[in-house]
């Protein structure tokens, strides 16, 4: 059983506070997530938003501590740039990794920055985080949000050219039909939940789940506490809720994992070492052996396959 997560912070937790990727006291390192049977992580690059220069230095500082990183453990851990490198993933005991660009504010406006980063090894990014930039809105503009801008519809079919994984988290709703438009491909939601159960701006609402069957894509499952129940501390059963019921409302293979270790301070699991207890608490959910197969990696998989060249 291969084990992918779509979403986590480390990298640019540990590029701020310093610390090794191998073995470490946040939420993930490499150790704890081989031995919790992990084979994929995306790692996401973010940085706060500001003016495009001062995002692009930050987010160039975390892409040479992520290089540095995995080039110092390559029997455990090795990026995932092509189509190929895929069939190696779970093939032995070792970690796969794809670089990924939470809120795409360090592009500006220049379309040659989104094929350096392509260069660089990215290969997934959401285009904001919460707030506007110059290529779209994000969640946190609230009611008033628009959708993409000019700018963010040519990086969107530029990405979709250079086989870059399109993440909609932080999208505001005007622009997530907008963005799947344009990309014309499977896309990924890598870190949300249901808003039907929780009534929280970054989970998707039930036309949303939709809009994921309709082009193949998947959405990550979130173990931000806030994401998974409105009040009091959720269980890793409430977790569970959400997979069941998107499961029900869309179909089980749109269904994957995104944690977002070391995106948030209060989460359900405490850290990458518990994502072992999975398989049982599914199974104790009545998905089968199968159905568990695509939910906790060949899901993500598909999509990754899909669009990657
Ligand atoms: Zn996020």
């Amino acid at each position: 059983m291969i084990i992918c997560d779509l979403h986590c912070d480390t990298i640019s937790k540990l590029t701020q506070q310093g610390g090794e990727l191998i073995s470490n006291n946040t939420h993930f390192d490499i150790s704890r997530a081989i031995n919790a049977g992990l084979r994929l992580q995306f790692f996401a690059l973010f940085s706060y938003p500001s003016d495009y220069n001062s995002s692009l230095r930050e987010i160039l500082k975390q892409i040479y501590y992520y290089n540095t990183q995995i080039s110092l453990w390559p029997d455990l851990i090795f990026p995932i740039l092509k189509k190929q490198d895929c069939q190696n993933i779970g093939a032995r005991i070792q970690l796969a990794s794809i670089l990924h660009l939470e809120g795409a504010d360090c592009i500006g406006t220049d379309m040659a920055i989104l094929d350096c980063l392509y260069q660089l090894g990215i290969r997934s990014i959401g285009l904001t985080w919460n707030h506007r930039n110059l290529l779209a809105d994000g969640v946190g503009e609230g009611k008033h949000a628009a959708g993409l801008s000019r700018v963010g519809k040519e990086v969107v079919i530029r990405m979709a050219e250079l086989g870059i994984l399109l993440d909609l988290s932080h999208l505001a709703e005007p622009g997530f039909q907008e963005a799947i438009e344009y990309y014309q491909g499977p896309v990924l939601v890598t870190h949300a939940n249901a808003r039907a159960l929780c009534n929280h701006p970054r989970n998707l609402n039930d036309s949303q789940l939709k809009m994921i069957r309709d082009c193949s894509g998947v959405i990550g499952i979130n173990q931000v506490a806030d994401f998974v129940k409105a009040n009091g501390q959720p269980t890793f059963d409430d977790v569970l809720n959400h997979i069941v019921y998107i499961a029900e409302k869309i179909g089980l293979e749109y269904v994957a994992l995104g944690s977002d270790f070391d995106g948030a301070d209060n989460l359900v699991l405490p850290g990458i070492e518990t994502y072992d207890q999975w398989e049982n608490a599914l199974l104790a959910r009545n998905f089968t052996s199968n159905e568990i197969d695509m939910i906790l990696g060949q899901n993500a998989l598909r999509v990754i396959n899909q669009i990657l060249t």
